[in-house]
């Protein structure tokens, strides 16, 4: 086997698998990617795997509709299908945040993302399904829907491999190797691979990695639910006439699954962890019981469909809910793009990018991506959002205790 490569990127996530097929695209040949499990095995494979240009800040939505062409030209820019689904998207907001919606839209108008305020007669027109006031108003993308996940993952590692890449899934990296304020290699249960240069895209897992390195991560793993339920009635069967919808008035977000299912999840109804693994048995009682009684709000008919199934997640939340995308400080060659903090899917093809340009060209030049420096907690400036309030009884109580228990401002 061969034990050296030009660069290693640990982890075979979404984010993972898009630095190795961008540092490929740069001109890297021999790029390593080390997974400990398998492709997608942890949150991009449980992914609710929205795809919107919908943030309350600049940064993360300039990332969003820097992504978004990929989704849309993947057979192209990629190859294969990545089950790109564009249902249009509509974004919900508390009456009370009207304002802050309208500010962040005409933010958004600015980056260059088509987006537009609608009014409830709109929205009646757009998806009539909806339980609208009168005086309610939306954020309405045409162009974002949803993907697969795991189709994104393993496309992007194809082309990489492709292109030279290698993956060897099973390889779990326990020590980073640093000589002369360098790194050099990386210690796996399968032997030491060396290179110049290596990236992380490891989630929460990061965090006890480069502990002993004296770099500290302000990162929390989280674990959340999604659940399928059967369609209600009145929404189209198939992909289309069925929106994709963030409702932060109520807490939830959803989009079509499948021929006949929708999928849910609810905005703040989290649970922390002591480590990243332990998600993967976790289900909430109250999960189905909550869902109904939010999503019903808005759509009367869900309160009587069926709960199909579902699954947990893991998330790697950064205290201000925003990833970091740098340089590992006082370590050369090694780089972090951690801390998704539950939204890092739709930004995946930006983000590997990003990476790939500050790897191979000494910055980013796809996106800004200064904002998202590790430093920014240290020098006082977290990315912080035009925020919407979420309904109190959309939280639970241990989220609240996570949220207390890190600090995480929004
Ligand atoms: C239920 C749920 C719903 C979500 N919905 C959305 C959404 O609608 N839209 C959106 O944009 N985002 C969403 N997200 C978030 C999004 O899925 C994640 O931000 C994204 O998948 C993170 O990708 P990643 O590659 O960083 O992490 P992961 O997919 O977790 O990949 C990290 C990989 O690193 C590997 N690894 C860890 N440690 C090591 C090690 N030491 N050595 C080798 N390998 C290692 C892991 O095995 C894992 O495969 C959701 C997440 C969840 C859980």
């Amino acid at each position: 086997m061969q034990r050296s490569a030009e660069a290693i990127v640990v982890g075979a996530g979404v984010i993972g698998a898009s630095i190795a097929f961008h540092l490929t695209r740069l001109g890297m040949r021999d790029v390593l990617i080390l997974e400990q499990d398998m492709i997608a095995a942890h949150a991009t494979g449980r992914s609710g795997a929205l795809i919107r240009t919908h943030y309350t800040n600049e940064p993360e939505a300039r990332l969003a509709l820097a992504a978004l062409p990929w989704f849309q030209e993947w057979a192209e820019r990629v190859g294969g299908d990545c089950g790109f689904v564009q249902t249009g998207f509509l974004q919900f907001a508390d009456p009370a945040d009207r304002e802050i919606l309208r500010d962040n839209v005409a933010m958004l108008q600015r980056v260059g993302v088509d987006t537009r305020l609608v009014n409830a007669q709109d929205i009646a027109n757009i998806q009539p399904q909806l339980h609208v006031k009168e005086f309610e108003v939306a954020a309405y993308e045409p162009l974002s829907g949803y993907a697969d996940p795991v189709a994104i993952t393993d496309a992007l590692i194809v082309a990489a491999q492709r292109n030279g890449a290698r993956l060897i899934e099973g390889a779990t990296v326990t020590r980073l190797n640093v000589e002369g304020g360098r790194i050099t290699s990386v210690e796996t249960n399968q032997g030491t691979f060396t290179a110049p240069i290596v990236a992380l895209a490891n989630g929460a897992w990061s965090v006890p990695l480069v502990r002993p390195l004296d770099i500290v991560l302000p990162i929390y793993p989280l674990w959340i639910e999604i659940g399928f339920f059967s369609r209600p009635s009145a929404f189209a069967r198939g992909e289309n006439g069925h929106l994709t919808i963030i409702d932060r008035a109520n807490g939830f977000y959803l989009r079509p699954e499948e021929d006949d299912l929708t999928l849910v999840g609810l905005s703040a109804y989290n649970h922390p962890l002591d480590n990243a693994s332990d998600y993967a048995d976790q289900h909430d009682p109250h999960f189905v019981t909550m869902t109904r009684r939010q999503v019903s709000r808005r759509i009367p008919a869900l309160q009587a469909e069926q709960y199909v199934r579902g699954h947990a997640g893991p998330l790697d939340v950064t205290i201000d809910s925003r990833a970091i995308l740098d340089r590992a400080p006082g370590v050369d060659g090694l780089y972090l793009a951690v801390g998704m903090s539950g939204s890092g899917f739709k930004k995946a093809p930006a983000i590997g990018l990003c990476m790939a340009e500050l790897i191979v060209n000494g910055a980013a030049t796809t996106a800004p991506i200064r904002p998202f420096r590790l430093d920014r907690y240290v020098e006082g400036e977290p990315i912080v959002g035009n925020d919407y309030r979420l309904p109190r009884d959309a939280i639970n109580p241990d989220a609240t205790t996570a949220w207390q228990k890190h600090g995480l401002v929004h």
